[in-house]
């Protein structure tokens, strides 16, 4: 699998190889990136020459802890922890920490990777890192989760600061396990710092509107690229994927924008709802009982059916927006969509379509927006987050979705834009990963060999 048809870029990926081995998920991310870069570097010779590639290719710190912790019945557990700090030329390294059994280094250096260009494509100064544990908060207590959250960053604290390393939720880490992890550094630190961490409490720092973010966002990215080929959300039919955080609200923003969404799922199978998600019964089921879709599907009623196993992928749709986890999406289910005659499909989750299904969907001439744009606005509600964390201010929910709005907006035309000068309209993929890099080169560049 070292063929990348630049022989310059396959020397680079070939070398990642053999100083990673065994990460597939890293592999995989970093393949997906070079192999945009091509046209930049036959434009660029002064990135050649720095040796930007190889660079950013190669986190600037990895930190791997030991995280003992004792259950209810005061058994004790030991879990792995992770932060990579992958790149901070553009602003400090953010990103979010994944509490999930499937954590592992590679899998956080793919989530640290696709973060820097992500994070670039905001236009706000982050850099970029990711972290997280193999502990699975499935079936834990709140006293439980309460113990790990403590353990983590009686470790992570020594890494972290508002101009540092500033770390924030993914899969398995929402507001809960946020206010455990900031109440600790701040018992330990003795600061009450609240740019350290985002996706705190509305009462204690926390910015309106994030919670909502990544699934608002990935909307807002779909339907610039459906306003692209002259359509929008309005009566489109929607799958979606997940039931967590992202999920949730771009159910919300999509049904806001009069589209019909017709699924959600968890790892059990998915719920086929005919009369469209009900979102109020998802949120009490999810957010407040933390329960799962098959919950949902049982108390709906008889417009949803809960499919155990299957994928929503087999679902006819307009618009599918995979929210739930890395390669939940292949070839063979992105050759059903096509054939079922989807228009746009846009990553809330990182990396979940597989290099197979982006090339069918290329290929189909579907709209594919990479996470690494569509997903952006959880991240970039982030730095709105420490913005006003910074003046001791707090903004509106009108005021704060505004300003995501704009982003979205922004990062669809920059890709748009990029990919249309560089021969090849439309490309999604190309466009995101060629403006994000092209920004991180510039200030590599300019802040000499560090
Ligand atoms: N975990 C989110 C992501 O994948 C958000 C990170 C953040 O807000 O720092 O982008």
């Amino acid at each position: 699998t070292a063929d990348i048809s630049d022989p310059a870029l396959g020397q680079v990926y070939r070398e990642v190889l053999r100083r990673n081995p065994g990460e597939a998920e890293f592999h995989q991310a970093v393949r997906e990136v070079l192999e945009s870069l091509a046209p930049v570097f036959t434009r660029r010779p002064e990135f050649v020459d720095a040796r930007i590639l190889e660079l950013v290719c190669e986190p600037e710190r990895q930190i791997m802890f030991r995280v003992p912790w004792t259950d209810d019945q005061g058994r004790i557990h030991v879990n792995r922890g992770f932060r990579v700090e992958f790149n901070s030329a553009l602003g400090p390294f953010k990103g979010g920490l994944r509490f999930h059994p499937s954590v592992n280094l590679g899998i956080i250096k793919f989530l640290g990777f696709e973060q820097i260009f992500k994070n670039a494509l905001t236009g706000l100064n982050l850099g970029g890192g990711k972290g997280g544990s193999d502990f699975d908060p499935k079936g834990r207590s709140d006293t439980e989760i309460m113990r790990f959250c403590q353990s983590f960053m009686t470790e992570l604290h020594r890494h972290l600061g508002e101009y540092t390393d500033v770390p924030a939720g993914d899969i398995g880490v929402g507001s809960r396990e946020i206010g455990y992890l900031f109440g600790q550094y701040k018992r330990i630190t003795n600061r009450w710092e609240a740019g350290v961490l985002t996706g705190k409490g509305l009462g204690w720092g926390g910015s309106k509107v994030r919670t909502e973010a990544t699934g608002y966002g990935t909307v807002l990215f779909t339907d610039q690229m459906l306003k692209a080929r002259g359509e929008d959300f309005d009566g489109q039919q929607v799958v979606v994927s997940g039931s967590g955080n992202v999920a949730i609200y771009a159910v919300e923003k999509a049904q806001q924008l009069g589209a019909n969404v017709l699924t959600a799922s968890d790892s059990s199978g998915y719920v086929l709802d005919d009369k469209g998600i009900d979102l109020a019964l998802l949120k009490q089921v999810k957010e407040v009982e933390r329960g799962r879709v098959s919950d949902y599907a049982q108390r709906r009623g008889p417009s949803a059916r809960f499919v155990p196993e299957g994928r929503v992928w087999d679902v006819p749709c307009d618009v599918a927006l995979p929210c739930a986890t890395q390669n939940e999406l292949d070839g063979a289910a992105a050759a059903v969509l096509v054939r079922n005659g989807v228009k746009a499909v846009a990553e809330g989750a990182n990396m979940p379509t597989t290099p197979e299904g982006v090339r069918v969907f290329q290929e189909a001439g579907v709209a594919y927006g990479p996470g690494k744009a569509a997903n952006a606005g959880g991240v970039a509600t982030s730095a709105l987050e420490m913005q006003q964390n910074a003046g001791r201010d707090s903004w509106t929910f009108e005021h704060t979705e505004q300003r995501l709005t704009e982003i979205m907006q922004d990062i669809h035309a920059s890709c748009y834009e990029t990919a249309a000068r560089y021969g090849a309209p439309g490309d999604y993929v190309l466009g995101a990963n060629i403006t994000g890099f092209e920004r991180v080169a510039e200030a590599m560049l300019a802040q000499g060999l560090v």
